[in-house]
């Protein structure tokens, strides 16, 4: 059996004043995704990853990284994973070149297999190698953060609410570095709670709330499941007439002049919407349907 990238099963977390961040979590990551941990602020994200990253101790559960338990194998599955943590933590006293030569020490990389260099340049900090952390701007420090995860060639790169404040530049710029490093096969996790971000980067998603998964699967069949659907009728004129339309279905007259039928579609079928329309006497020049969004999803699976 080919190993999973993560294995959680069981995890808690009950931060010292007694605050429950994760419930019992299970969760297992494929290698080679990208993958997206959603859900809202306090969610439990940044605990379940900084308990990957060794940041939090967790409170009971198992968490394995690239098979490598993280309690019987903890150098393995350390050298297994990259974080780029929510927080800025640099010191500012280090140069960029000098953060990453110190971070893949503490890793162990020797001299002649740092890739210090190379990591400047896919974060394009080459140019400022040598300024202090302290005088770079908050998007050079972010990219410094990642540069920092990459220092030893990680199996697995976790970015935390990589984007939250950032802006489009930065933003473009990281999502061209997760698409480029997953083609050269590095598995990528990534907490948002955007869930735009999610629907265009991950191929699964698990989505957390209140400490618990609520929800995992591969970001289509994730939109699949929603039921509520828009049909979009443009009319070759004006439709003023009244239209007897099934149970259920409620009729917007946009703006733009178009109809917009609201329908459940498993209570309703788009050709009994489509002929109830045709039986208003309205001909139809234009019919599209709009998909649901992860913003559906999310709303039906956290509802609390
Ligand atoms: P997310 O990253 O999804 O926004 P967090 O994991 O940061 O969520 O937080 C989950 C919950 O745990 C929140 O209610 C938060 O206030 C609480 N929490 C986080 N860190 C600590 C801590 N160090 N001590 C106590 N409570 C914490
Ligand atoms: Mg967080």
């Amino acid at each position: 059996m080919t190993q999973a990238a993560i294995e959680i099963t069981g995890l808690r977390k009950t931060y010292s004043g007694g605050h429950e961040a994760l419930k019992g979590v299970d969760l297992t990551i494929p290698r080679g995704s990208i993958f997206g941990l959603l859900g809202p602020n306090g969610a439990g994200k940044s605990t379940l990853i900084n308990i990957l990253a060794g940041l939090v101790v967790k409170t009971s559960g198992n968490v394995k990284i690239w098979g490598f338990d993280q309690d019987l194998n903890p150098r393995q599955s350390r050298a297994s994973i990259g974080v780029m943590p929510q927080e800025l933590n640099l010191d500012p006293f280090f140069t960029a070149r000098g953060a990453l030569d110190v971070q893949a020490g503490l890793y162990g990389v020797p001299k002649s297999e740092r890739r210090t260099d190379q990591i400047l340049d896919i974060i394009g900090l080459s140019d400022k190698a040598d300024a202090y952390a302290r005088s770079l701007s908050g998007g050079m420090r972010r990219r410094l953060l990642l540069g920092k995860a990459l220092v030893h060639t990680p199996h697995v790169l976790v970015l935390d609410e990589p984007t939250a404040g950032v802006d489009i530049e930065l933003r473009n710029m990281l999502w061209d570095n997760v698409r480029k490093l997953n083609a050269q096969g590095m598995t990528i996790i990534l907490t948002t709670h955007y869930l735009e971000e999610a629907e265009q980067m991950c191929d699964e998603i698990a989505i957390i709330n209140h400490g618990e998964k609520v929800a995992q699967d591969s970001t289509a069949n994730l939109l699949g499941q929603i039921d509520a659907k828009t049909m979009v009728i443009t009319p070759s004129d004006a439709a003023q007439g009244t239209i007897a339309l099934p149970q259920g279905v409620e009729l917007t007259r946009r703006e733009t002049g178009t109809l917009a039928f609201a329908y459940d579609r498993k209570r309703t079928k788009a050709e009994d919407i489509l002929s109830a329309v045709h039986k208003a006497g309205i001909s139809i020049e234009d019919v599209k349907t709009e998909e649901a969004d992860l913003e559906d999803v999310f709303l039906t699976l956290t509802k609390t």
